[in-house]
């Protein structure tokens, strides 16, 4: 599964410091070929208000407004990385759309991607970057995802961009058998990146780094 993006017309930044991003990647850790080449091939500062696009391939998290931000590439990577190691992906679930980044990269490697986002001014502004980059297999729905969204599950992988103090019953039984939940857990100053695999209705722990994302937060915001 290898959905081109359509890149008309939009603006490259430099080659060179988004090779860099990638050499950045590559010393931290990230190996998957796969999850290189989506980075590689998906203008990240299409998501980012044009004052901050210049700095678009920096591995930083940036403010996306609403006091919300753009998870930083390498924990991008990192996630999508966790999630395709379990193999080919069918369906799999994004708690968390935000500007849609992470959304762009798992579109692009999944069959199908259902994501949710509490925050409607985010999700539409999703919306459009994905269509602008010609993805059309991505549904969408204005909620609060913590119960995660039965009608489209069971999922191969769930990616949670918010981080709960606890993992969610819901989104543990909405992965398959063999199925990943990659989730970062915890209070505001520090969280565990965890990942959760499912093998009938047992689920083992790997803990994969210490992260730091906005709280899942409950209900769901109009403007
Ligand atoms: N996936 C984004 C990261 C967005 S930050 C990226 O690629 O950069 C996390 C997002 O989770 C925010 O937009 C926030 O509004 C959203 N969020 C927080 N709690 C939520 C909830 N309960 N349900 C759905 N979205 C939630």
């Amino acid at each position: 599964m290898n959905t081109k993006l359509n890149l008309s017309g939009i603006g490259m930044t430099s080659q060179r410091t988004r090779e860099r991003l990638l050499g950045r990647l590559m010393s931290q850790g990230i190996t998957s070929m796969e999850v290189l080449d989506v980075i590689r091939s998906t203008p990240r500062h299409i998501f980012l208000d044009e004052a901050l696009a210049h700095r678009a391939y920096e591995d930083v998290a940036l403010p996306i407004g609403f006091n919300q931000t753009i998870s930083q590439p390498y924990v991008v990577a990192k996630m999508t990385e966790a999630i395709l190691r379990g193999g080919s992906l069918d369906s799999v679930l994004e708690i968390g759309t935000g500007c849609g980044y992470q959304t762009a990269l798992i579109g692009q490697l999944a069959k199908k991607v259902a994501t949710v986002e509490r925050i409607k001014p985010l999700l539409d502004r999703a919306k459009k970057n994905l269509k602008l980059l010609g993805l059309r297999n991505i549904d969408f729905k204005h909620d609060d995802g913590s119960s995660g969204w039965q009608e489209k599950g069971l999922f191969d992988a769930i990616i949670t961009t918010a981080a709960p103090q606890q993992i969610p019953q819901d989104l543990l039984d909405q992965l398959s058998e063999g199925g990943r939940l990659v989730i970062p857990v915890g209070g505001d100053s520090q969280q565990e990146l965890r990942l959760i695999t499912r093998s009938k209705n047992e689920f083992t722990t790997e803990i994969l780094d210490a992260v730091r994302f906005v709280p899942l937060l409950v209900g769901q915001v109009q403007h």
